[in-house]
């Protein structure tokens, strides 16, 4: 009796199953989930909703996120991890195994080998640092994310960015760096230059996991870090 039904709009793609998933999984990280779920017209119409939310708003929505195929595979999303004003923003490509168990960009043996290289800067993950990956998601055995994964997942990238307003974007990786750049030219090649994404000075460097496995390259990226500290400082 004047009681009216509650609705529950649901994305645009998602399937009921893989939508509950996803709040299930929202409301295990403490992220409350969306009542009014974005079902968008268009692409465009979703890049514009989500470059209009605050933190709370696009934590949710990524913790809640359905739109690609990934989802249906990986444990949680991996939203980012540090200072929400921070100087420096590192992006790398997607989350692995132990980020996907975890929940946190970076924690397996490659971002141990990044905080030490954060250490060696005088810099430490949430203290004017702030990491993210181009995908939210990981990729079943870490296989290479696909265009139209990238694609979904962009715009929450380009909201961490404006949200946050580092000074320097450092890519780190081939593939973040080719994501963001919109380019299939080598590390090689885009290294020691200063590049420009959403309006921010862009750094490029070799992805951790990388180093790992070659070792002769970590004085590049030694480098690399130094050229960004002065890209920085020269930002004012
Ligand atoms: N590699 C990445 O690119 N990102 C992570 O978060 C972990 C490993």
């Amino acid at each position: 009796m004047g009681l009216a039904p509650v609705w529950r709009l649901r994305r645009a793609g998602s399937s009921p199953a893989l939508q509950s998933v996803a709040d299930a999984s929202a409301e295990v990280q403490g992220v409350p989930v969306r009542e009014e779920a974005l079902t968008p017209a268009s692409p465009e119409e979703r890049e514009r909703r989500i470059l209009s939310m605050d933190w709370p708003a696009l934590k949710g929505q990524v913790a809640g996120c359905t739109d690609c195929r990934l989802r249906a595979t990986c444990k949680q999303t991996v939203f980012g991890v540090g200072d929400e004003r921070a100087a420096w923003m590192l992006v790398g490509e997607a989350p692995g195994a132990d980020e996907d168990r975890l929940g946190e960009p970076f924690v397996g043996q490659a971002g141990k080998l990044l905080d030490n290289m954060l250490a060696a800067l005088g810099l430490a993950r949430g203290a004017d640092v702030y990491i993210a990956n181009v995908l939210k998601c990981r990729p079943p055995g870490n296989r290479n994310p696909q265009p139209d994964e990238v694609a979904q997942c962009a715009p929450y990238l380009l909201r961490q960015i404006s949200l946050i307003q580092p000074k320097l974007i450092v890519a780190m990786g081939r593939f973040a760096a080719q994501a963001l750049l919109g380019t299939d030219a080598s590390i090689a090649s885009l290294r020691g230059r200063v590049h420009r994404y959403a309006g921010v000075a862009l750094v490029v460097t070799y992805h951790p996991a990388y180093l790992l496995r070659s070792l002769p390259d970590k004085a590049k990226a030694w480098a690399d870090l130094r050229f960004a500290v002065r890209t920085i400082a020269a930002a004012g």
